[in-house]
């Protein structure tokens, strides 16, 4: 059976008593219904206010689950204000999500900075979870999954097709071995399987539906 990676990305969204909660609500879910995880990889990327509590809630509930930054500075400690540094994500989390198409739309990232971000995530040991939002979109070397993410998809309702995702993963695959490939945009329970089903899909990334913890459970059950 192949590893499934499940991914939430919370984007901006949750206080750290929320956090706690959903934490709480999952692993209660999954305990109630006898859930075994088997080969599926939990990743939550919580805002980084909310990383340190997670952990520590993770590890009291005896819950499974990794941790991934939602993004990471593009230098190494020192006079950078604002930034959250490779060294000090590296004490909370193992992944770190870059090349978000939010981050290119709204933060202006380019392809050289989200390059700079992926070499430094990798001297940190952080692997990066790096966002194609189509074929054209280069991805750095160090990229350790990928997640395919087509811009029309996220948010909208309006998934891409299994059959266009398999494919998009066939051809990044081609090029660049047997990586890991995830299909992220519009990710609910009712359409999981459709893409974990496909032979070279091996997860997915979930934006809005893993807001709501049973909504994350069931996507977990569905997979
Ligand atoms: C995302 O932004 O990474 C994402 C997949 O969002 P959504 O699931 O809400 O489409």
């Amino acid at each position: 059976m192949k590893k499934l990676f499940i991914i939430a990305n919370w984007k901006s969204n949750k206080t750290i008593e929320e956090t706690e909660k959903w934490l709480h609500d999952l692993s209660e879910g999954l305990n109630k219904e006898n859930i075994n995880l088997g080969d599926k990889k939990i990743i939550i990327a919580p805002s980084f206010i909310s990383l340190e509590h997670a952990n520590y809630c993770a590890k009291n509930l005896k819950f499974p689950v990794e941790f991934a930054a939602q993004d990471i500075s593009a230098f190494d400690e020192g006079a950078y204000t604002g930034e959250i540094n490779g060294r000090q994500i590296k004490e909370l989390a193992n992944y770190v999500i870059i090349g978000h198409s939010e981050r290119r739309k709204y933060f202006g990232e380019t392809d050289e900075l989200i390059g700079q971000k992926v070499s430094i995530a990798t001297r940190h040991d952080l692997a990066p979870i790096f966002c194609i939002q189509n074929e054209n979109t280069p991805i750095p070397h160090g990229a350790e999954i990928v997640a395919y993410e087509p811009v029309f998809a996220i948010g909208s309702g309006h998934p891409d097709t299994p059959e266009n995702a398999e494919e998009m993963s066939k051809s990044i695959k081609k090029e660049l071995g047997d990586i890991p490939v995830l299909y992220g945009g519009s990710v609910v329970p009712e359409n999981v399987k459709s893409f974990t089903s496909m032979p070279n899909i091996e997860g997915v990334l979930v934006g809005g539906a893993s807001l709501d913890s049973h909504k994350f459970l069931e996507i977990i059950k569905n997979a």
